[in-house]
């Protein structure tokens, strides 16, 4: 049989599978995935009554996923219990492996994430890729993915998907960026200059951001405010464990909410946007400093000695924060706000102005801050996780490509 590729999707949204047998196989088939890698080690008969089917009918559905590599058995169990003794099963540590990469600013990443969730390959370069053209930074991140993908392969996982971050807007395609104001991209399909073997997802940052924090973050609520920086401010909305991508694909610009209407002119055409308050260079200018490589160490640094300019930019920052989360927190009802990235490390010196200006601001109880301990990484974590979660959602349709 002709293997399909994954369609490209916007990540974290699972496609509907149609609902005949067919279907219906490749959904029990996710949901024995699904039930081994939450509470596995599981025996076959312990999967069969955590999700309601026949013995007979998970052992057809465990044998296919052992073949094509998805699962594997630990060996009997102990002796001493009545019966023939299963097999514990778990999540093959082989296998498939989600592949995810991040452009940022200063830097390209690239990590492999097996089915168990555990990264196994990871290679980061800095590199200054603001105003590069695409070619040759995505050359290098290419140059990064081979590198890991053989890596990878060298503990007999296969790259299942591929997913990159980066700083912009991406079209509903996911592979188009349209806008990358700190790259000095625009309308850049990214799949001709990345490995054409992989599936390809192209996201923002900020929401991948927000799935690692959905997936690996600790009771993470369904409905939050996802806040990260690099230079530009990204805001990803969660609405039940989903992404809200909006019509075009471009929700979450919450760098672009106007803070003061009068303020500086802003690269999107704007004035007084956050980004030109709360944006890592804005803090630094206001602080006295000069934009460099490791501005969040240099700001962090500084502001742990007490440099008085350093924390009141900080806290100017975080009432900027404030401001503009007011009017998201108002308008979407969210259960918390999370700051990730760049921002989670400048935490201590923004939370409080951020808060008590967001507290006095809101309409009802305040809505809670809290910080991601993902920090710099989520972007990149969420994306090769976002990869996993495809292969976890519909087994079927990885196997055969396997
Ligand atoms: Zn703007």
């Amino acid at each position: 049989m002709s293997a399909p590729l994954h369609k490209a999707r916007p990540a974290g949204q699972g496609r509907a599978l149609p609902d005949t047998q067919q279907g219906m196989r490749r959904r029990n088939l996710s949901r024995v995935m699904h039930t081994v890698r939450d509470e596995g080690p599981l025996s076959r008969a312990a999967v069969a009554s955590r999700i309601g089917l026949t013995r007979a009918a998970v052992s057809t559905l465990v044998d296919e996923l052992i073949r094509t590599g998805l699962l594997e058995e630990l060996g009997p169990e102990r002796p001493g219990r009545v019966g023939r003794p299963g097999s514990a099963l778990a999540v093959s540590g082989r296998g498939p492996a989600g592949i995810g990469a991040e452009v940022g600013v200063d830097h390209l990443a690239v990590c492999a994430v097996d089915l168990r969730g555990e990264v196994r390959a990871r290679a980061v370069r800095h590199v200054a890729n603001r105003d590069r053209s695409p070619e040759p930074v995505l050359g290098e991140l290419t140059e990064l993915i081979h590198r890991v993908v053989a890596e990878a392969e060298g503990e007999g996982l296969w790259p299942a998907g591929l997913a990159v971050a980066v700083p912009g807007l991406v079209a509903r395609d996911a592979r188009t960026v349209v806008r990358a104001p700190n790259l000095g991209w625009l309308d850049t399909d990214l799949a001709p200059l990345l490995p054409a073997k992989l599936p390809l997802t192209v996201a923002n940052e900020a929401n991948f951001g927000a799935l690692a924090e959905l997936w690996l973050g600790e009771d993470t609520p369904r409905d939050f405010l996802h806040v990260s920086a690099e230079i530009g401010i990204g805001a990803a909305v969660m609405v039940d464990g989903r992404v809200l991508h909006g019509n075009r694909g471009f929700a979450g610009e919450l760098g672009h909410v106007p803070v003061w209407p009068d303020g500086p002119s802003c690269a999107c055409g704007g004035r007084g946007c956050l980004e030109q308050y709360a944006g890592e260079e804005a803090v630094l200018r206001a602080a006295g400093l000069e934009p460099g490589e490791d501005r969040v160490g240099l700001l962090a640094g500084r502001a742990e000695q007490g440099d008085a300019a350093v924390r009141r930019a900080l806290h100017d920052a975080g009432t900027a924060l404030g401001i503009a989360l007011t009017g998201a927190v108002n308008l979407l009802d969210p259960e918390n706000v999370v700051l990730g990235g760049a921002l989670s490390g400048l935490a201590p010196w923004l939370l409080p102005s951020l808060r008590s200006e967001l507290a006095r601001r809101t309409a009802g109880p305040p809505c809670p801050v809290s910080v991601s301990a993902l920090g710099p990484e989520g972007p990149l974590l969420g994306a090769a996780h976002s990869v996993v979660r495809g292969v976890l959602d519909d087994p079927a349709a990885v196997a055969e490509r396997g």
